[in-house]
């Protein structure tokens, strides 16, 4: 079968974590962070570590370490939450309805574990207009010139190039 000329493509591995890497990368996240990123918490407002971040880089999936979203698409939203106007690649970031709390909503997740990472709202900024507010416990920031994190070995920091 071949996919639709307009999906996006991405050159990392997106297969999911085996249940034992999944094991292993549970192990390794503190509370809070497992409370939104297994449980779709939401961390307090103005308290994300990674909320008033504006250094150069890329924002990871803080389970899988897949990047999820560049440093040049963040920007002040003033909701108290690190907000983006585009995902890295739109194959890395899923959108997933989410109608609890009495709210129609668009939850985002990890496209390679399947984390909760927060969710995107139509009234962003351009180019896209859209705002993807994301828990800064969801994220592992990597500054410009740091290799990626690669807990499931699977050599993709080779796909970002000369970092
Ligand atoms: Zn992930």
């Amino acid at each position: 079968m071949t996919k639709p000329a307009d999906s996006p493509t991405t050159e990392f591995d997106l297969s999911p974590p085996d249940p034992a890497e999944r094991k292993a990368l549970e192990a390794d996240l503190s509370t809070e962070e497992a409370e939104v990123l297994l449980r779709h918490g939401t961390e307090a407002p103005f308290c994300g570590g990674l909320l008033d971040n504006k250094e150069d880089g890329v924002y990871c999936c803080r389970l899988c370490g897949l990047p999820l979203f560049r440093a040049h698409t963040k920007f002040e939203s003033g909701t108290g939450w690190p907000s983006f106007f585009a995902p890295m690649n739109e194959a890395h970031v899923v959108a997933v309805r989410d109608v609890s709390y009495g709210m129609v909503r668009i939850e985002t997740r990890c496209a390679r574990c399947d984390s909760h990472q927060g969710h995107v709202f139509p009234d962003g900024p351009r180019p896209t207009g859209l705002r993807y507010c994301i828990n800064s416990v969801s994220l592992e920031f990597v500054g410009d010139g740091q290799p990626l994190r690669d807990p499931l070995g699977r050599g993709d920091n080779a796909h970002m190039g000369a970092r």
